[in-house]
């Protein structure tokens, strides 16, 4: 694998006939970053399995890690240290209750030891990490090492991972990672849009059934179900506690939470709720005006990524520094647009939301370490619009035109992130990701997709091109745009 190109290897991870579950495409985690957060926090999973299957765990005294890359570069301000402690403690991103996402790491530091998978004691400081700004591994920007030693210092075993995007991870010498069902038969498989448009027009039953079908060949129907619930209710709850926490965010930046701020406004400073359920009833009696609901759909996606920014709990759609895209849109949807017909709406919303996602992660990437903020929040934006047209009743060439639209208008944005830290630019672009997708979603809503020039297909395969074209600093390196010129005032002329 060593002397294959990135380009070689992201083509191979392409080719394939695909369906990548709505689970895979979207999972709740912790933030700020599903790249460089959730996916060495899943690599750390990995390699403690290897550690357990080998039953080598308890013969564990020191573990190393190298960080390569984009891991490297930005790896500090994106919580790889955090991620990298919380993932050897043994905690699911998932399932870890939010304290111990800053108490485990504090502990670990303090005592200079850290309970490997909460069983075993080894000795963890700040130097077993290592930030190898300098090298670049050949597979992927976002490469790590991990190498356990034991107390003679003797190696016992040494894994290469790469965090390919929204969570992704793949292992030195294996295809896929473990958490991605695409590998998987469902009964309706697909590899491009064409290839759907196709599928869903030959067929008796609806795109949202299709993909309800091929979630039910993979799980009990209930546990579906209840995870399709459990992301949405994820997603509503995030915004919530967005809405209502204010404070400086973690990072040195000091960065003011604004979703507080202008949720009050919204609001016109009367909280008479008294909890989430009572705050989503009200949302419903709110003004409808353009004005007002534009600021509505800003303060959900700026209170979700405020809460990512801040190691809350999110669900990464597709990543995290993206994340607020589709709960702002969903939120719009929901208590704004349609306001009475809610039975299977959260369902098809994200399960088109999904089918989008994984057209762009198998035919392009949804790395901003591979393609700049155009993988992220242009991405993201894209599903956001495909859902929202569909639900909006929208046909399946309406809501490939729409998702192809909201993606056309973010080809080419770079990945700049001011310290390397997921606030500047990332959290007020979220707020026009989600503009950008309700956009693309009325226009294809009042158009005939026959006169479209250009194919959701075409643009993810242009999104891919320009990936490849675009300079390495301004692929989430913090090394150019934003992130080096942020200190720069510049003159009024
Ligand atoms: S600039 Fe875009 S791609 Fe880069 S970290 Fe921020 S949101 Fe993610």
């Amino acid at each position: 694998m060593d002397n294959k190109s990135v380009l070689t290897l992201q083509q191979e991870l392409n080719s394939a006939m695909v369906f990548t579950s709505v689970f895979d495409m979207l999972k709740i985690g912790i933030g700020p970053s599903s790249s460089h957060t959730l996916g060495p926090w899943r690599a750390c999973e990995q390699f403690i399995q290897s550690l357990l299957e080998k039953q080598l765990l308890q013969h564990v005294s020191v573990v190393h890690i190298d960080l390569y890359g984009s891991l490297a570069l930005t790896g500090q301000g994106h919580g790889t240290d955090i991620a990298i402690m919380l993932g050897l403690s043994g905690y699911d991103p998932e399932t870890i209750p939010i304290h111990l996402v800053t108490e485990i790491p504090k502990k670990v530091q303090e005592s200079g030891k850290l309970l490997l998978n909460q069983e075993t004691d080894i000795q963890f400081s700040n130097s077993s990490i290592l930030f190898n700004s300098n090298q670049t591994l050949k597979f992927h920007p976002n490469g790590m090492t991990l190498s356990a030693y034991d107390k003679s210092n003797t190696l016992l075993i040494e894994e290469t991972y790469f965090s390919v995007g929204g969570g992704f991870v793949v292992k030195e010498g294996v295809a896929s990672t473990s958490e991605n069902s695409s590998d998987q038969e469902v009964p309706y498989m697909f590899s491009c849009g064409a290839d759907l448009i196709e599928l869903v027009q030959g067929a008796e039953v609806s795109l949202g059934s299709m993909l309800l079908d091929n979630e039910y060949s993979l799980r009990e129907k209930w546990e579906v179900d209840d995870k399709l619930t459990q992301l949405i209710t994820t997603m509503e709850n995030c915004i919530y506690s967005g809405c209502h926490t204010s404070g400086i965010l973690p990072g040195g930046l000091d960065v003011k939470r604004r979703a507080p701020e202008l949720h009050q406004k919204l609001i016109h400073g009367k909280a008479d709720y008294k909890d989430i359920e009572e705050w989503k009833t009200r949302l419903q009696t709110q003004s409808n005006s353009f004005d007002v609901v534009l600021n509505w759909i800003s303060c959900f996606a700026i209170a979700v990524n405020e809460e990512n920014a801040a190691y809350g709990r999110v669900v990464t759609a597709p990543t995290n520094g993206a994340a607020g895209v589709i709960p702002a849109v969903w939120m719009y949807l929901r208590y704004f647009k349609k306001r009475e017909e809610t039975i299977g709406l959260h369902n098809d919303f994200l399960l088109v939301a999904s089918l989008i996602g994984s057209l762009f992660k198998e035919g392009a990437t949804i790395s901003a370490a591979m393609g700049g903020c155009q993988a992220e929040i242009g991405v993201s934006s894209s599903m956001a619009a495909g859902a929202l047209t569909y639900c909006l009743g929208g046909t399946v060439a309406q809501v490939f035109m729409a998702a192809e639209i909201a993606m056309e208008h973010h080809l080419g944005l770079t990945c700049d992130p001011i310290g390397g830290l997921v606030q500047i630019p990332c959290i007020e672009r979220n707020t026009m990701g989600a503009i950008k997708a309700i956009m693309a979603g009325n226009l294809a809503m009042v158009s005939d997709p026959k006169d479209a020039k250009v194919s959701l297909d075409a643009v993810i395969k242009t999104m891919w091109s320009t990936a490849k074209d675009m300079n390495s600093k301004y692929k989430e390196t913090s090394l150019g745009g934003l992130a080096t010129n942020f200190s720069v005032i510049v003159p009024e002329c």
